[in-house]
């Protein structure tokens, strides 16, 4: 309530969030959780927590009036659509340059992301995060985060078999004709679940279309794993519909927290004052930049340094289909679980996702989303009062040219094309958009090895922001690893005196 005193804040309830509260619990800490989004706890008129990806309604988007969905477009038709403004699990959020998704509900991006849960190559490592020690993180923190998550990789003989992996079995054998390396990748969905879904005998979730606006069932997001047991230890409480504007320094020592809170339109209806003795940032990379950057440049956090909103990287990210051959149909059922990629990341600096497209139709395309080394940076700063990002959709470039390498060979070897039809009319490249938003804050940089910030005794950084742009994989198991990392560090260090 107003005027209260925690001893620890946590501001969001993505992977970093919900790995501090959960240690920071089982060291004996009373945590406080801030969420901006909605708890996603309560089920719907229809008796749905979420929407289907194929029926976006009030539940899908973040304050919009309309969808914007990442396939704007199919066989030439556009297919965003009105909607009520509302506070929806999906944040389509608009910079300049670049549209950057995220998660908004208990769980941040759990909620609605695809689950892929990818460990990079321990020989990558040392470009990801240059100043941690890589034998302690594969040692200690990647297998420690990867049991938290609850990963597991596909039955390969199921792969085999499976109406609802055609497309990916399509994928194999373009990247294997090609000479490129064909990977399962580990995912957070329960595979048993989908098992039960293609027989039958489960509720169809993955199988239903379910994973943009949330899954109703079969994936184990933070609020089936970390988040869980934080509530478990009965030292965690979460406010969701509540934003944090400001973060200063408390006369009588700590920090002075003021939050918002808000309706299910975005109105605000209170605005709230409490004092933590230590603040962890978590909003996510954009979140935790906005509010430094802000509190920096407002003078509220004065002593912040000068790197802070620096170092923000898109993880290379780009969307591209193909059209295939009558002969290799894609299939109408298509699971909206990826469980396997082409790695060409050694030879050509692209780690290509062989991503569903679950129409319900034969759509005879292959879809992919690439993650690629493209060595573009952005920057936020502070300018009208309000927070922007200087990223320009021509810093894309780069990864176009290493997705290529991939996708011009295969469409050579097999006589394909490109589809031109997804993000509008006669484009290629899906270069408007990135799932993976990260950096802002970097570890070793704006913080201290650990992700103290430097100027400000007391404030963390555990989330994205920590990562100078990019992980060569999918992000969230180096997120949650190295907040595994940190905050034992910090727990050993800072709270046990
Ligand atoms: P987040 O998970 O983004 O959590 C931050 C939380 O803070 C959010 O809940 C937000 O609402 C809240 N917040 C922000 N600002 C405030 C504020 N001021 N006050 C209060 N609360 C605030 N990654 C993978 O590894 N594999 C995948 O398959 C994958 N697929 C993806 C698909 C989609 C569509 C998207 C959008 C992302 C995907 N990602 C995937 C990326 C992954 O979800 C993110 O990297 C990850 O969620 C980031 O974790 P985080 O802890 O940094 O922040």
């Amino acid at each position: 309530g107003n005027g209260a005193h925690v001893p620890a804040l946590v501001i969001g309830t993505g992977y970093g969030g919900s790995v501090a509260a959960l240690r920071l619990a089982q060291a004996g800490v009373d945590v406080h959780m801030i969420e901006m989004g909605m708890a996603w706890d309560t089920p719907g008129s229809d008796g749905k927590i979420f929407c289907a990806t194929t029926a976006p309604d009030y539940r899908s988007y973040w304050l919009r009036t309309k969808t914007k969905q990442p396939l704007s477009n199919f066989l030439g038709f556009p297919i965003d659509r009105e909607i009520p403004k509302y506070t929806g699990i999906l944040d389509a959020e608009d910079f300049s340059g670049i549209t950057v998704y995220q998660g908004r509900g208990v769980g941040g991006g759990s909620l609605v992301n695809g689950g892929m849960a990818v460990t990079p190559r321990r020989e990558n490592f040392g470009a990801v995060l240059p100043s941690v020690n890589a034998d302690e993180m594969y040692n200690v923190y990647y297998p420690r985060a990867n049991t938290g998550l609850g990963v597991g990789t596909i039955d390969p003989a199921w792969f085999d078999t499976t109406d609802c992996y055609q497309f990916a079995r399509v994928g194999r054998k373009h990247a294997q004709r090609s000479g490129f390396p064909f990977v399962f990748v580990p995912d957070v969905y329960d595979w048993d679940y989908m098992k039960r879904e293609a027989a039958g005998t489960a509720t169809r979730s993955a199988l239903a279309g379910e994973i943009l606006y949330g899954n109703n069932h079969g994936k184990k997001t933070l609020q089936h794993t970390y988040l869980a047991r934080a509530k478990a230890t009965g030292r965690v409480n979460i406010s969701p519909l509540h934003r944090v504007t400001s973060v200063s320094a408390a006369s009588g020592g700590g920090y002075t927290v003021v939050i918002e809170q808000l309706t299910t339109s975005g109105g605000v209806t209170a605005t709230k004052t409490v004092t933590a003795d230590r603040v962890f940032f978590a909003a996510g990379s954009v979140g935790t930049s906005k509010l430094l950057v802000k509190l920096k440049a407002t003078g509220a956090l004065p002593n912040l340094n000068s790197e802070v909103g620096k170092g923000w990287g898109d993880n290379g990210n780009v969307m591209c289909g193909r059209a295939n051959h009558m002969w290799d149909p894609t299939g109408a059922l298509q699971s909206t679980i990826p469980c396997s990629g082409i790695d060409n990341w050694a030879a050509g600096g692209v780690f290509a996702e062989v991503a569903p497209l679950p129409t319900g139709i034969e759509t005879y395309a292959s879809f992919y989303l690439s993650i690629t080394k493209n060595p573009n940076r952005g920057q936020f700063s502070w300018s009208g009062g309000k927070v922007d990002l200087n990223w320009q959709t021509a810093w894309k470039q780069p990864a176009i040219d290493m997705a290529k390498t991939i996708f011009d060979k295969i469409n050579s070897k097999e006589g394909t094309i490109y589809r031109t039809d997804l993000f509008g009319t006669y484009k290629i490249w899906g270069d408007h958009l990135t799932y993976h938003p990260l950096g802002g804050a970097v570890l070793n940089k704006a913080t201290d090895n650990h992700g103290r910030l430097h100027g400000h005794p007391g404030l963390y950084v555990i989330d994205g922001a920590l990562i100078p742009g990019n992980t060569s994989v999918n992000p969230f198991v180096t997120i949650t690893a190295l907040a595994e990392r940190n905050i034992e560090k910090i727990i050993a260090a800072d709270l046990r005196p």
